[in-house]
């Protein structure tokens, strides 16, 4: 994970996101119902790259949640997604980033 500067939390790490999840962070909401997908990338035994693209995103692109090896090169929609602070994603949808890198909604 990169880090981020975010105007609640200061110096934080960011993870990739959708267009339409990152909207709705910007909100501000608080445990709001998304479908969002791991998108996982290992390098060298651990996840290089990370993605969380919405359900809605995700079946545009084809993608499928996944954890595989990272590809020479990335597919096109990697460039569409935008960076978002870790702890505001958390918060706006209820859940939070595993030690595994999988988002996990909480109960
Ligand atoms: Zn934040």
């Amino acid at each position: 994970m990169g880090m981020i500067r975010c105007e609640t939390h200061g110096l934080t790490p960011l993870i990739m996101t959708s267009p339409d999840l990152a909207a709705l962070v910007k909100k501000r909401l608080r445990d709001a119902e998304a479908e969002i997908f791991s998108v996982l990338y290992v390098y060298l035994g651990t996840v290089a790259m990370a993605f969380y693209p919405s359900k809605d995103f995700a079946d545009a692109h084809s993608l499928r949640a996944c954890v595989g090896p990272l590809p020479d090169e990335l597919d096109e929609w990697s460039r569409e997604t935008v960076p978002c602070c870790a702890r505001c994603f958390e918060r706006a949808f209820g859940g939070e980033f595993g030690n595994d890198h999988q988002w996990r909604r909480a109960r």
